[in-house]
């Protein structure tokens, strides 16, 4: 069982503090893990790196950043400041990576949400690329348009990232929000040959989604074809780690030991 390029969200098992989620990855071999902010509160972040490396595993990357569109100029302002609080904090983790939620005002056109959105990376960047930390912008599926990503296409990701030119911008590809697109493997082409594919996040479409935001299922029991897409990835250069990123109500409600042994049973099966 080939578990070198596994790498599992915190929030994927939520209930279970940062510790306890390092000492139960780490003993099953699971070689990464990215780590959400809310899982550092009050915690000493360098330490809990640290802590993460101790156990054997990589620190992968840091969710998350983004939400730069606002009414507001203070407001756009705000975003800006908590994006380099996250850079920071990634620095302090030994994370090589923000990633970007990018954000979008409801009502707000999304063409103006984008050139907020470009506006906010840019100011942030010189930050980021002091810091030796790379920004990741990850399209969200458009039913997600609305409130959380103005940015719902793998070309749309890779147009900003492209405009922007920095290494330091770059893109994450997420099979729940890209499997329907199809222009998906022309552009994870793309991505790659600007030598922009920055991480690849997994987890499955269920048929019926019973929730918007918290009902992704476990590789194998919906509609994407991961090892499909997984391939593109592949042959557009990347090497590095299959995140497992899935938030659910259903399996928060389980025992996590046992949802931590399905991960890894359908990561070994279906990805
Ligand atoms: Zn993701």
């Amino acid at each position: 069982m080939d578990l070198s390029r596994l790498c599992i969200h915190t929030i994927t098992t939520k209930p279970w503090p940062i510790e306890t989620a390092l000492e139960r990855f780490s003993a099953r071999g699971v070689a990464g893990m990215t780590v959400w902010r809310d899982a550092l509160e009050g915690r000493d972040i360098a330490a809990a790196g640290r802590r993460i490396r101790d156990a054997g595993m990589a620190v992968v990357s840091l969710c998350r950043g983004g939400f730069f569109p606002a009414e507001t100029a203070a407001a756009r302002q705000e975003a800006i400041d908590d994006n380099r609080r996250a850079v920071e904090e990634a620095a302090a983790l030994g994370a090589p990576l923000v990633v970007l939620v990018c954000g979008a005002v409801p009502g707000q056109p999304l063409d103006v949400s984008r050139g907020q959105i470009r506006d906010g990376i840019e100011a942030v960047l010189p930050d980021a690329q002091a810091a030796g930390v790379r920004l990741g912008i990850e399209p969200l599926h458009p039913m997600y348009a609305d409130s959380r990503s103005a940015i719902n296409t793998m070309a749309q990701a890779n147009d900003m990232a492209e405009a922007i030119g920095s290494p330091f911008a770059g893109v994450v590809v997420d099979v729940y929000h890209l499997w329907w697109d199809p222009d998906l493997e022309a552009e994870i082409g793309r991505c790659g040959r600007m030598g922009k594919l920055f991480a690849f996040h997994v987890c499955d479409w269920r048929t019926p989604t019973e929730d918007l935001l918290l009902d992704r299922g476990l590789m194998g029991e919906g509609c994407i074809d991961i090892p499909q897409i997984r391939g593109w990835v592949e042959e557009a250069g990347f090497d590095g780690y299959n995140e497992v990123e899935i938030f659910s109500e259903r399996y928060w409600a389980i025992e996590q030991e046992q949802f931590l042994g399905r991960i890894i049973e359908a990561y070994t099966t279906y990805s």
